[in-house]
């Protein structure tokens, strides 16, 4: 084909792009500043725990993931959660609460108060809101579900998927599907029941359907993997610079092993992060910089610790924990790790990963680190009835996390949307952009390859459009 793509970033976002614009035939190159490919995707192995530092697993959301995995020869080494991972707990006055799946387990948890589940009764009757794309998860979630759903499923929810706020989070933007459920159907109730057929036909899972997935090795596998693949066409320790548009398309620069490089391309794709990407582009749009530094990424740490199995004093039959905001903890909440897959942590220990901060807690990070550290082991412990130290401890500090799809996104995203169309030949992608889960970086992946395959078709049409036609 003869085209010539630069993909900045090799993140998933970045690689599974390249991976798919590849397979068209593209002339692809992806500029990493970093040895090792998969940006959020860390995965490490310490005194025989298997830590993922980012996302611990992902949701098989839409086929692309299966399809990329086998091409890459990564199928052997896939590992789907262990089935109890389908029980999560949340803290309540201090006890964790299966989150009731079933209608007769919701009647009978005592997760939330009968005053509570009499109140969800009303869901189906209540009426759009007028407010549209303005409204927050807390609102939208309190004025169908009430406030006790809000408090003590939407949070912690929230908080485990986001890091984040509910009365932040904007509800069209963070949580599109939800939004259409009443947009589309009036509400959430009938909603869920005539969005299944939809979906199947679509050949999508629902983020509840959905099989979770990692790697024996961690989740990093899959981007190491597919840079593997990808060769020499991923270069890594190159530092993007500066983006200069020219003639014939685009000049990028970049600082790589010790010497300034440049390279030039017909077409552009960006997947760096949104602070990163505003600050390269700035000088092609100032207002896009602007959007772009608009969107907060709250600092969460992620603490991984290890106990003797025999020392954990309750069962382990469960995905994990989340705290609702009302418990007032220091963290965010746990997942079990060695009990979701195969390899995090050795035969005689059972491992743990904490999430602490987010948007919730951002101003936790004034503290010492140490006694950070102190406070949510020892809070970890009591939830856990764990009376000895861990004998196994690390973490990772993350400055800047996850994007946080805020009230007014709205606005971001309709400018990144005009940006791309007064630049042509340039694209915008990443976690900033239609979701910031693992699933739906690939979703968006195969919608940007083929955003990209139809633009440089039109694009070749004009080029063999005789004059004056
Ligand atoms: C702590 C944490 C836990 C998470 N947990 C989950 C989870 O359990 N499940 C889930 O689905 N999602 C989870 N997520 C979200 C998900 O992991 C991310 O949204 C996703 O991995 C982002 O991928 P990306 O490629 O868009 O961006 P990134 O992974 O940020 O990739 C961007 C790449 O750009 C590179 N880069 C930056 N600057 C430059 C430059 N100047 N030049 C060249 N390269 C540059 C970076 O090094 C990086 O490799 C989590 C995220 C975090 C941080």
């Amino acid at each position: 084909m003869n085209i010539k793509i630069v993909v900045l970033g090799a993140g998933v976002s970045g690689l599974a792009t390249a991976w798919l614009l590849n397979k068209k035939g593209f002339d692809v190159t992806v500029l990493e500043k970093n040895k090792e490919a998969g940006g959020a995707m860390e995965s490490v192995l310490e005194d025989g725990y298997m830590f993922d530092r980012g996302p611990n697993s992902g949701l098989e959301t839409v086929p692309v993931i299966k399809e990329i995995v086998n091409e890459i020869g990564l199928t052997s080494e896939m590992v789907y959660a262990n089935e109890m991972g389908n029980k999560r707990y949340i803290l309540r006055d201090g006890e964790l609460h299966p989150l009731p799946m079933s209608p007769p387990a919701f009647l009978k948890t005592k997760l939330f108060s009968a005053k509570a589940k009499m109140r969800l009764f009303a869901e189906p009757f209540i009426s759009r809101s007028n407010d549209g794309y303005y409204q927050s998860i807390a609102q939208f979630v309190k004025r169908r579900l009430g406030q006790e759903f809000l408090d003590y499923a939407i949070n912690p929810f929230v908080a485990g998927v986001y890091a984040g706020n509910p009365e932040d989070l904007s509800v069209a933007s963070a949580f599109p599907k939800l939004y259409e459920l009443e947009e589309k159907y009036g509400g959430l109730i009938v909603g869920t029941i005539r969005s299944i057929s939809e979906r199947k036909k679509r050949k999508e899972q629902s983020k509840q359907s959905a099989k979770m997935f990692s790697f024996l090795n961690g989740m990093q596998s899959l981007p190491k993997t597919i840079a593997k693949k990808l060769g020499e066409r991923v270069v890594p320790f190159a530092e993007v610079r500066s983006i200069k548009k020219n003639e014939k398309g685009f000049s990028v620069s970049y600082h790589n092993a010790g010497f300034d490089k440049k390279i030039e391309c017909d077409l552009l794709l960006s997947t760096l992060p949104a602070y990163v990407t505003s600050s390269l582009f700035k000088d092609i749009d100032s207002n896009l910089a602007n959007h772009l530094d608009a969107v907060y990424h709250p600092p969460v740490m992620v603490l991984y610790l290890g106990y003797k199995k025999e020392d954990v004093g309750r069962p382990l039959d469960g995905f994990g924990f989340l705290i609702p905001a009302k418990e007032k903890k220091s963290f965010l909440g746990a997942i079990w790790s060695s009990v979701l897959f195969p390899n995090r942590a050795p035969e005689e220990a059972a491992s743990f990963t904490l999430f602490i901060g987010g948007s919730r807690n951002a101003d936790i990070f004034k503290l010492d680190k140490e006694i950070i550290l102190k406070t949510v082991i020892e809070e970890f412990q009591s939830i856990m009835k764990i009376k000895t130290e861990p004998v196994h401890k690390s973490y990772r500090y993350w400055n800047k996390a996850i994007p946080q799809y805020n009230l007014g996104y709205i606005e971001h995203e309709k400018y990144f949307d005009e940006f791309e169309q007064n630049n042509p030949g340039i694209f915008l992608s990443g976690n900033y952009r239609g979701g910031i889960s693992v699933g739906d970086c690939f979703k968006n992946a195969e919608l940007v390859a083929e955003k990209i395959s139809k633009f440089s078709e039109s694009e070749k049409r004009k080029e063999n459009k005789p004059e004056g036609v």
